[in-house]
């Protein structure tokens, strides 16, 4: 049995992991500071002894006696609107907060994995996105706050497995749709959802024909824990489905899925938008023998139940 800490734990990605983790014999600690999480993530665990949610915001540093053998650091709000709310606070998650989180994983001698994201190669030049493309990101635009943030968090740890011989991990994340998503934080996937399920106008940005590609909660998962317990290999890997569609194609096939009377109306596209998405999981593959196994029509169908049951 190991000791494993999830900062961010409450949240969409963190919750399923911590979900994961237990069921796999471990004791879990999640550590989380309810920004954008939510306790009712979390709540079917209360009753496991191994499982602690200890309230903390990551940018104020972490002690604990209990040894530490893992750390997933998801701490750090994901959708645009909640990362842009204070980014300054975002900035300092990626920072001071990692920091934090990486002089944890020194002091308790423990392997440390990052929640890294696509968005580290902005809008891409390069299509699909392989890790050893160095992105196309604006230093100064609403987004930076995160995109620059995820960038730095990668080059500490870098740094501190350079200087320190840390075990590090770092997975490039790509979009991740499931269930326990927040209905109010704005990503696509959830928006269209609840907006077909009201019958109500579908909010394309742009034209819609940016494209995304959709990775399924419980495959990302199973990554990130690959990634976590593979030896002798530190990334920075690529996790995510290859399967690319426009916005438009994913409204179309979410109000297919819905039996919706929503229509399109389109809006402003956002300042930076990456106007295409696509991850070449070579890497994961050899590395780590992962690949994405759940169809986005499946993963959609949970998704879209999760959000029937919540309404
Ligand atoms: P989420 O917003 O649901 O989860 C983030 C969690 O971190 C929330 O529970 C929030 O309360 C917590 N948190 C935020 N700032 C914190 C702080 N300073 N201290 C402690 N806790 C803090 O988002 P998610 O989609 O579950 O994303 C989890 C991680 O995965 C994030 O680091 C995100 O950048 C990364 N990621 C996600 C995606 C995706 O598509 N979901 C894609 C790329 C990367
Ligand atoms: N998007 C959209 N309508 C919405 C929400 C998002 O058209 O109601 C678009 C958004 O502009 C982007 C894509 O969907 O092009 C994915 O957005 P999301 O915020 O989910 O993730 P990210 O941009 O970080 O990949």
């Amino acid at each position: 049995m190991k000791t494993i800490l999830v900062t961010g734990g409450a949240g969409f990605i963190g919750s399923h992991l911590c979900e994961k983790l237990l069921e796999q014999g471990n004791r879990v600690i999640c550590l989380d500071n309810l920004f954008t999480g939510n306790k009712k993530n979390i709540e079917p665990f209360f009753a496991d002894e191994n499982f602690t949610f200890t309230p903390h915001d990551i940018i104020e540093p972490f002690f604990t006696n209990e040894k530490i053998n893992q750390i997933y650091n998801l701490a750090c709000p994901a959708s645009p609107i909640h990362y842009q709310i204070n980014a300054i606070r975002t900035i300092k998650a990626n920072t001071i907060g990692v920091i934090n989180m990486l002089g944890l994983a020194k002091s308790h001698g423990a392997r440390i994995l990052q929640a890294s994201t696509s968005e580290v190669y902005g809008d891409p030049a390069e299509h699909p996105q392989k890790e050893s493309y160095w992105g196309n990101v604006n230093p100064i635009g609403p987004r930076a706050c995160y995109d620059e943030g995820k960038r730095v968090a990668e080059t500490l740890f870098f740094d501190y497995y350079r200087k320190y011989n840390l075990e590090i991990r770092v997975a490039r994340i790509f979009n991740t749709y499931g269930p326990k998503m927040a209905a109010n934080d704005g990503r696509v996937v959830s928006n269209f959802i609840t907006q077909a399920l009201a019958n109500k106008d579908i909010t394309i940005y742009g034209d819609g024909s940016q494209t995304r590609s959709f990775c399924y909660v419980s495959d990302l998962v199973d990554g990130l824990i690959k990634l976590m317990n593979k030896k002798n290999f530190i990334g920075p890997v690529n996790l995510g489905n290859p399967l690319e569609l426009t916005v438009k194609e994913i409204a179309e096939k979410i109000i297919n899925l819905t039996g919706s009377k929503s229509r399109l109306v389109y809006k402003l596209l956002p300042e930076d938008d990456p106007k295409k998405r696509r991850p070449d999981i070579t890497l994961a593959e050899k590395e780590l023998n992962w690949q994405p196994e759940i169809k986005l029509e499946d993963g959609l169908k949970k998704t879209i139940e999760y959000f029937e049951i919540k309404a």
